[in-house]
Parts: structure tokens; C-alpha cells; sequence
């Protein structure tokens, strides 16, 4: 492969890898430093195509400590249904708004910006709940340096609850507990603390080591504090980034908009990125024409910390994925082509080995199993692979969903296809059929439901799961 792509004679290159002490055939895999070397000793040139190869070399070259700047701390608000993570990030973030930032109006881009009285600036991530930190961290891009754990002060631990607080321990990110809900007469914020005194949480009322704040959402009480503890845990994590390289960040959102294209909001994690930079994303590229920050201004350019719409995609990423910047446009393309078939091949490979397990997974269901197909099609994909993570954990013993195929954008003919064929229903999340798929949804008879809240989803899935199950008996 590598005598290939330099057009070089294979037993060359073996000869050359033997001078260099490695006894190796012609089919087996060298690492990438190896490689670096043969091809300098055939004086080629080098383009490294994978993101934590690119990101080794940056770090040694650029990464030393007079460079790393302290930068703001990135937040996740984690915690049960219902105790608040949706009202307190809009709490917070009109606290921002209102001490008079420039701007004034905020714009959703998955993440915003605050600075607290004492002039500390906080990042906060726009999409509560476990799903997106999960997904997030599977694809690589650990994001969050400080959790937020919201626990209502008039309910107690709940299992979302245990849940956030897994992640976090798996993640190994410091926690924050926010007892919300203090306004209320029922609340017992002591209960919460002996409560998670079971689940290993101490927090530092009991003792420990854990920041806990009381908060209400509601009436803004405790805010301030909270965003005090914000910034005294990030002081002690110490964190820091070179401003000074080429920006890489991730992808913490991405859509396709009517007017102005590909867009994904990234969180730039090292570096600075600025207009007119070329950038390679998962297995896309482009040239930043446009950088819009959470207030929507235009800006120049976005250091660390800092969450920006980009402007200027060739196609849209997933959430998750990682931005490089490069030095030309022949290089970006040249590394997403790469991507892009490599992503192929390993999808391939991957559909013969989940035909299998499907295969099996059938003739489990065929026997015991009752089983409710779905296809999903939502707005964004952090939204999308929300969804099919709280599908898969609807079911039990006897009945379980499966959700066939997921993806971002309009519903269309082909996912109509796929929904006959399996006879399932499309789920569409914040998005709509387009005309033609309709049509042939209703000649089909493809049920298209649609949903702009997961909960909502969630109830009806269930009820049909359970109806699935009444109708077997
Ligand atoms: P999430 O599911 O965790 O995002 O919770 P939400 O933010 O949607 O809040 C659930 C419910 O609790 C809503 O009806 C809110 O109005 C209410 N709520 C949230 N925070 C507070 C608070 O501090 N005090 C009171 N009284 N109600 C709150």
C-alpha cells in the first residue's frame, strides 16, 4: 500500500525497511513514524491523515509551557428528568444577558459564554442530559471538563441521577452538585445530601470533597455562587491551551440550513481559528468564510474554549467530530478523500458483521422476542443519536425497539423504502417529509410521525411497545 501510494517498487520498500533493522513481508502494517522515514529516504512528502497523528506532532513542536494559556472551564449540566437542566442553562444564560453583555440577543448554537461578577468567563454546553455526553465521548472528543450534577431539592436521587453521576466517575470529570428547586416549600436540599451520600457523592456540606450550591432556576437565587464554584474548580483543574497553533476543535452540533449551507458549531480546544483558515472535519473539509459566535455577531477568529458557528463546509460532520486545521486546500481534500473511504470500508466490514448479529438477534425475537422497528430522521445528529440511545433502553425481556437506520435531514423516498420493507414506523424529529415522500408514504402506508420533544417520543414508543407486547398474548 505505501510503495503504492508512492508509486515506488514494493520489494523497494521492504529492502529499505530491512536497512532500517525491521524484518517485515509486504502485507504487514508499519506505524506512522516508521512510514515518515521511508518515505523521506525515497524523498517523498509526508501528509499525515489521521487526527491524533496530526495532533502528536503539533504538541511536541508547539505545545511547550510558555504557550499554554489558562482558558475558560467547559460545562455539561447533567442530572434526572424534570429537576431543572433546561431552566437553569436558560436562567444562566439570561444572567448573562441581563448584566448587560454586548449583543444582548443570544442565538441556540449548542453552547454559550458567560462571564461571572468576578469576571471568570465559563462555556457552557447547550445540550443537557447524558445522551450527548455519552455520544460525544464515544466518537473521542471528551469535551467537558466540569459537570454540573442538578438534583431537585423537592424529589431526591432518581436513576438519571446515578446515571450522570456514572458518567462523570467513567469520564473522570469533576462534579458540581446544584440543588435546585430551593424555592419551593417542599424542598429538603439535606435530603439530597444524605441522598447522595449513597452513591459515593460527598459533597462538601457532609464533609467532602464535592462543591454543592443551592439554586433555583426559577428565581435566580444561588446562580451567582454556583458560577463561583465554576470558576474556583476550574482554577484548581489548572486548565490550559495554546492559543498560538493551528486551531483544532470539535464538533458539537452540525445542520444543514436553507440559506447559508453546511453549518456545525465547533468548540475550539487548542489553538485559535480564524477566517479563511482550511480545516478538515471528520471526513469533510472547507475554508472558514464565516465564524459566528453564541450572541451572533461575525468574528474573526475563536481561541480556546471558545464555541463558533463555521461557515464554509463542503458537507455537513457529526457531532463529535474533530476540526483540524491545514495548511492548503490540496491537503484538506486530500485527507477527507481518505477519511471518507476509510469510513466506507469500515462500514462495509461492519455490515456483514451486524447482518450476523441481526441474523441472531432474529431468531432470538423470532422465538421470544417481540420487536418494534423504527427509522429516526431528526434535525441534528446529537438530537438523532439521542434518540436511539433512549429507544434502545425502551423494552425488557419481551419486547424491545430497534431502530433501523438514523440520520440528519428530511424524511425522503428512500427512508420511506426502508420503512416498507421492514414494515416500520418514521419517526421524524423536528423535521419534515419532503413532498414526494410523502406521497409515497401514503401509497405505501409508511406511518410518518413527527416529534419535537423526545419525552413525548419516549411516552408513545413505549405505549406502542406494550401494545406490541398485548397483542402477542
Ligand atoms: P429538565 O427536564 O431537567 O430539563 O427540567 P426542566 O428545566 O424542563 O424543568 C422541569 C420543570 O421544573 C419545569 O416545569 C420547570 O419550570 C420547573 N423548574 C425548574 N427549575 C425550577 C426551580 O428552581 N424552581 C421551581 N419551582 N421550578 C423549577
Amino acid at each position: 500500500e505505501l510503495a503504492n501510494r508512492m508509486a515506488e517498487r514494493a520489494a523497494d520498500v521492504v529492502k529499505s525497511l530491512m536497512k532500517m533493522g525491521m524484518m517485515v513481508t509486504m502485507n504487514q502494517s508499519i506505524d506512522a513514524d516508521t512510514a515518515e522515514l521511508v518515505i523521506e529516504e525515497f524523498g517523498h512528502r509526508t501528509v499525515r491523515v489521521s487526527y491524533s497523528d496530526v495532533e502528536q506532532v503539533i504538541d511536541t513542536v508547539q505545545d511547550s509551557s510558555d504557550n499554554l494559556l489558562p482558558r475558560p472551564p467547559i460545562v455539561t449540566i447533567m442530572g434526572h428528568v424534570d429537576h431543572g437542566k433546561t431552566s437553569l442553562l436558560d436562567a444562566i444564560r439570561k444572567t448573562s444577558v441581563v448584566s448587560g453583555e454586548a449583543g444582548g440577543i443570544t442565538q441556540h448554537i449548542g453552547a454559550y459564554q458567560v462571564t461571572t461578577d468576578s469576571g471568570a468567563v465559563l462555556t457552557f454546553l447547550d445540550t443537557p442530559g447524558h445522551a450527548a455526553f455519552t455520544s460525544m465521548r464515544q466518537r473521542g472528543a471528551n469535551v467537558t471538563d466540569i459537570v454540573i450534577l442538578v438534583v431537585a431539592a423537592d424529589d431526591a436521587v432518581m436513576p438519571q441521577t446515578i446515571e450522570a453521576i456514572n458518567h462523570a466517575k467513567a469520564a473522570n470529570v469533576p462534579m458540581i452538585v446544584a440543588i435546585n428547586k430551593i424555592d419551593k416549600y417542599e424542598a429538603n436540599a439535606q435530603k439530597v445530601r444524605t441522598d447522595l451520600l449513597q452513591h459515593n457523592v460527598v459533597v462538601e456540606a457532609m464533609s467532602g470533597d464535592v462543591l454543592d450550591v443551592e439554586v433555583s432556576a426559577k428565581t435566580g437565587k444561588g446562580l451567582d455562587t454556583l458560577l463561583e464554584s465554576i470558576a474556583l474548580q476550574a482554577e484548581i483543574l489548572d486548565l490550559r491551551a495554546n492559543p498560538k497553533r493551528a486551531a483544532q476543535g470539535a464538533v458539537i452540533e452540525a445542520k444543514l440550513d436553507v440559506g447559508r449551507g453546511p453549518v456545525a458549531t465547533v468548540l475550539v480546544q487548542h489553538g485559535t481559528l480564524r477566517k479563511g483558515d482550511i480545516f478538515v472535519v471528520g471526513e469533510q473539509w472547507g475554508k472558514v468564510r464565516a465564524l459566528i459566535n453564541d450572541k451572533g455577531e461575525r468574528i474573526d477568529e475563536a481561541g480556546p474554549s471558545v464555541p463558533v458557528e463555521v461557515l464554509g463546509l463542503n458537507g455537513t460532520p457529526g457531532a463529535g467530530d474533530v476540526l483540524n486545521v491545514v495548511e492548503t486546500e490540496a491537503q484538506a481534500r486530500e485527507i477527507a478523500t481518505y477519511r471518507e473511504k476509510a469510513a466506507k470500508d469500515k462500514r462495509a466490514a461492519a455490515g456483514a458483521a451486524t447482518t450476523l448479529e441481526q441474523l441472531m438477534a432474529k431468531a432470538k425475537a423470532d422465538k421470544d422476542v417481540a420487536e418494534l422497528p423504527i427509522l429516526v430522521k431528526a434535525d441534528v445528529q446529537g438530537s438523532a443519536e439521542a434518540i436511539v440511545q433512549a429507544m434502545e433502553k425502551i423494552g425488557n425481556d419481551e419486547v424491545r425497539v430497534r431502530v433501523l437506520h438514523y440520520g440528519v435531514g428530511a424524511i425522503t423516498d428512500s427512508d420511506v423504502g426502508l420503512a416498507e420493507a421492514s414494515n416500520a414506523p418514521i419517526i421524524g424529529f423536528n423535521v419534515r417529509a419532503n413532498a414526494s415522500a410523502r406521497q409515497s408514504a401514503n401509497q405505501k402506508s409508511v406511518e410518518i410521525r413527527y416529534y419535537s420533544v423526545i419525552y413525548d417520543l419516549v411516552d408513545d414508543i413505549k405505549a406502542a411497545a406494550s401494545g406490541l407486547l398485548k397483542a402477542e398474548v
